[in-house]
């Protein structure tokens, strides 16, 4: 399941995971907790390049694919609070764009993805580019796009949620930029697989678009 933020990636991911007893994996954390590690160090994520990379891909993750308790840790701590804070989303895509840190990052997703199709049977994965790049033959590859205003809306109410201040504008600002950053870079830039699905979400609940996916992976024999 790829797709820009704010999309309900994340909600309608884990919410089909658990509906078909599959593993869920919320690869925007890697980025997010490798981002923190960085910044941790006293580092710049805009470079140089070198140590930022060393950090990136050293530090260690620990990831829950169970869609009733997923989770990341960072040498042991709990920081999914902390990796969704205003700090770390300022750099991520930064840190992100650097090759040597994707080519890290996406092995791991793809040992965890493995580990948890032979425990589960299968996996909902999300993030920018695992239709196109980390999963390719994946048995059904989803797109999640909505307008930029509605996307910053959604994470401005869910930021709200989790008790942070928000500034709807800054939201804005920051959805179209990590936008821009994303789908600009040079390795792996957001864009749907040319066999995905596309879903515009504009219009659409988070139920709606559950349904819509839980009746096609049906279709498909991918979920009981
Ligand atoms: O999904 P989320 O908004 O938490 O992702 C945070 C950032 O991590 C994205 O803006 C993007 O820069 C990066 N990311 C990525 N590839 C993925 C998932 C996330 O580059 N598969």
């Amino acid at each position: 399941m790829d797709g820009p933020a704010g999309t309900g990636k994340s909600t309608v991911s884990r919410r089909l995971a658990k509906q078909c007893g599959a593993g869920y994996l919320d690869s925007g954390s890697m980025y997010r907790a490798a981002t923190l590690a960085v910044l941790r160090a006293g580092l710049d994520p805009e470079g140089p390049v070198e140590p930022v990379v060393e950090i990136a891909t050293t530090c260690e993750l620990e990831l829950v694919t169970d869609p009733d308790s997923p989770g990341i840790r960072l040498a042991g701590e709990d920081v999914n609070a902390e990796i969704r804070g205003p700090e770390v989303t300022a750099a991520v895509s930064a840190v992100s764009a650097m090759p040597a840190v994707r080519a890290v990052l996406v092995d791991r997703q793809r040992e965890l993805i493995a580990a948890a199709v032979r425990e589960t049977g299968g996996i909902v994965v999300e993030g920018r580019d695992i239709g196109s790049v980390v999963v390719p033959d994946a048995p059904l590859k989803v797109y999640l796009t909505a307008s930029a205003e509605v996307r910053a809306a959604r994470r401005s109410a869910q930021d709200r949620k989790a008790g942070r201040d928000v500034d709807v504008a800054a939201v804005l600002a920051d959805v179209r930029r990590r936008d821009r950053l994303d789908s600009t870079r040079k390795t792996s830039p957001l864009h749907a697989a040319p066999d995905a699905l596309v879903v515009d979400t504009d219009e659409l609940s988070a139920d709606a678009v559950l349904d819509l996916l839980v009746r096609l992976v049906k279709e498909r024999g991918l979920c009981e």
